[in-house]
């Protein structure tokens, strides 16, 4: 039997509530394929902020970085700006770690309402570590007419060429069909740079079909005709713009998950539901727990078993379908655990 040594954040609001849920699908799963986990659990949060003047203690990185993956529910709290927990916690784990791949699967599930029509199954791979979210940059003459801010942007080759090989053999294993987002007409340095490295790129992938459109047209793409969509690549902004939308589209920002991927496993990934620790419905035992249990799937995935993880993906999609047991976003009455005990039976029913 293999054991899976994860390091286990689940952070505040709801976190405390999926991550749960989500653990105890992974570990059923891993019943049935022959495979544990041992859960060592950190208190890393923004309630440990407020509590102690940091997300995470100094050696934080050090401690993580000896177990096979981490999973994190959410962070974030009412009082605590964004910038805390993101470069608190989060930045500094998915740099130290180059967890340069952010990967957000997109599912239209049957039984979910969407804004749009036709089928979703798409994956936004996202630019994880460098890109638009510098700290390169400055701000002058405060409170003066001439006031203004200056933010650099960083795109390397090795960067961004490691990412966009990511997504090309990622669309070459799904429907071979890539697309890159841009923005060469109005960002005439970094962007023009980018979409030179994706025909680079391309040319060492002749099975993948690719596309590059500009971040507006394919924002309004993707809302009217989601369906022609497979592997979606774009910088951190531009991947992060896109994985909300494709999520909002797709029905509800609860059943969005993300994994942040080191591909070649030098040092541990982390897996995460999209959505932030929801405080307007944190403690109540009514948050959806899919993007968590979906989340831990990718994990389950990165960690070799991809059998397993296919079972859980199923067993949600089971679930949906019925109708019967659905969460409160979704327009249902169910709570996080009974919906999650839905899909253990779902699963232990499977073949
Ligand atoms: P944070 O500051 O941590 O990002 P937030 O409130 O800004 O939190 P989200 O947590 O993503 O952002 O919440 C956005 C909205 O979506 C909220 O109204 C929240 O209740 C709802 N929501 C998010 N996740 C879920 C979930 N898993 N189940 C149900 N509703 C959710
Ligand atoms: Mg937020």
């Amino acid at each position: 039997m293999t054991t899976h040594d994860i390091a286990v954040i689940p952070g505040d609001g709801i976190g405390l509530e999926v991550t749960p849920a989500a653990l105890e699908v992974a570990q059923a799963a891993g019943r049935r394929h022959g495979f544990a986990f041992r859960l060592t659990e950190y208190d890393w949060s923004c309630e440990r902020y407020l509590r102690e003047g940091a997300m995470m203690p100094p050696d934080g990185l050090d401690r993580l970085r000896g177990h096979d993956a981490v999973f994190l529910g959410a962070v974030g709290a009412p009082g605590v700006p964004d910038h805390v927990s993101l470069w608190g916690l989060l930045i500094p784990i998915r740099r130290a770690f180059r967890q340069y791949v952010n990967l957000r699967p997109v599912r239209r599930f049957e039984g979910v309402e969407s804004p749009v029509r036709g089928d979703i199954d798409l994956v936004v791979v996202r630019e994880n570590t460098e890109g638009e979210y510098s700290e390169i940059g400055g701000r002058m003459n405060r409170g003066f007419p001439e006031e203004m801010a200056v933010q650099e942007a960083v795109f390397t080759r090795a960067g961004v060429t490691r990412v966009l090989d990511y997504a090309f053999e990622l669309a070459g294993r799904r429907r071979g069909y890539l697309t890159s987002a841009t923005k060469s007409n109005g960002i005439v340095h970094t962007l023009p740079f980018w979409d030179e490295l994706v025909r680079e790129r391309a040319a060492g992938h002749p099975g993948v079909r690719w596309d590059q459109e500009h971040i507006d047209a394919l924002c309004a793409k993707l809302v009217l005709e989601p369906s022609r969509f497979d592997v979606l690549v774009g910088s951190n902004l531009f991947g992060d713009i896109l994985s909300d939308l494709a999520a909002a589209v797709a029905g509800s920002i609860g059943i969005a998950p993300s994994a942040n991927l080191n591909p070649e496993r030098e040092f541990p990934s982390m897996f995460e539901p999209v959505h932030g620790s929801a405080p307007d419905i944190a403690g109540q035992g009514v948050a959806d727990p899919i993007g968590a249990i979906w989340s831990a799937a990718l994990m389950v995935e990165h960690l070799g078993h991809a059998g397993a993880a296919d079972e859980i993906v199923a067993a949600i999609a089971d679930v949906l379908a019925k109708g019967d047991v659905r969460t409160r976003d979704l327009g249902g009455t169910a709570g996080t655990e009974e919906f999650t005990r839905a899909v253990l039976r779902s699963l232990d029913g499977a073949a």
